[in-house]
């Protein structure tokens, strides 16, 4: 039986809120170490936070909060409309929520399930599809973003620039994000300096695949395209 995680919260909030950790900032250390997370967390995340925050009240746009992101997802969904500082630190906030969420101390792959059954069929496996994941996140260019996306009842891997996503009305050929990488260097100098090639190999041995299973799930049962 798989655990179902999904705790993506924002229903009753006034304002965008950092998602709260299920985890130690030492937790992770198999890939990410805890000064890292602690930066990564305190200031670049709640950075974003504070100037979309910020952003929505000059520019007078009216959010409708909802569970499960429900607010951030559809100002993304058309976030063309907006300034950079919107699509910059809405998608800053959106994208590392999911990051923080997808992470865990105890990651465990699928031997079975949708999520096994669907990355089989669209990958050839789940080694195969961590290889051309991994591949996507080494070769993209700069900073920015490796997802997992779900789109039109397939899997697809894909890359974005900056802090854009795939729920982005901006971004071509997008999808639902069920998995997101950070490929920022502030996600990993301290540690590997240079090295994204190591960063992005250890990142497997932190990835919440349960937490992955659950997004899919969701996108199954309410039709996301
Ligand atoms: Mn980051």
């Amino acid at each position: 039986m798989i655990r179902l995680k999904y705790i993506l919260q924002e229903e009753k909030a006034s304002k965008f809120e950092p998602f709260k950790l299920p985890y130690k900032f030492d937790a992770l250390t198999k890939a990410i170490d805890a000064e890292t997370m602690r930066v990564h967390y305190n200031k670049h995340y709640k950075g974003y936070i504070d100037k979309l925050n910020d952003a929505v009240k000059k520019e007078n746009i009216a959010v409708t909060m909802g569970p499960g992101m429900e607010g951030i997802r559809t100002l993304l969904g058309g976030v063309g409309q907006y300034s950079t500082k919107v699509r910059n630190n809405g998608g800053g906030f959106y994208n590392h929520t999911l990051f923080f969420e997808n992470l865990t101390p105890t990651s465990k792959e699928p031997e079975e399930g949708l999520l096994y059954d669907m990355i089989k069929e669209s990958f050839g496996g789940l080694e195969k599809f961590k290889d051309l994941f991994s591949d996507e996140a080494k070769m993209h260019f700069g900073s920015g973003w490796c997802w997992l996306v779900y789109d039109n009842n397939k899997l697809r891997i894909m890359t974005t620039d900056k802090q854009d996503n795939p729920i982005m009305d901006v971004v071509p050929y997008g999808g639902s994000p069920l998995l997101g990488l950070d490929v920022w260097e502030h996600a990993y100098y301290l540690k590997y300096k240079n090295d994204r090639v190591k960063y992005i190999d250890n990142f497997w041995k932190i990835v919440d695949w349960e937490v992955i299973e659950s997004r899919l799930r969701m996108c199954v049962n309410r039709g996301y395209a």
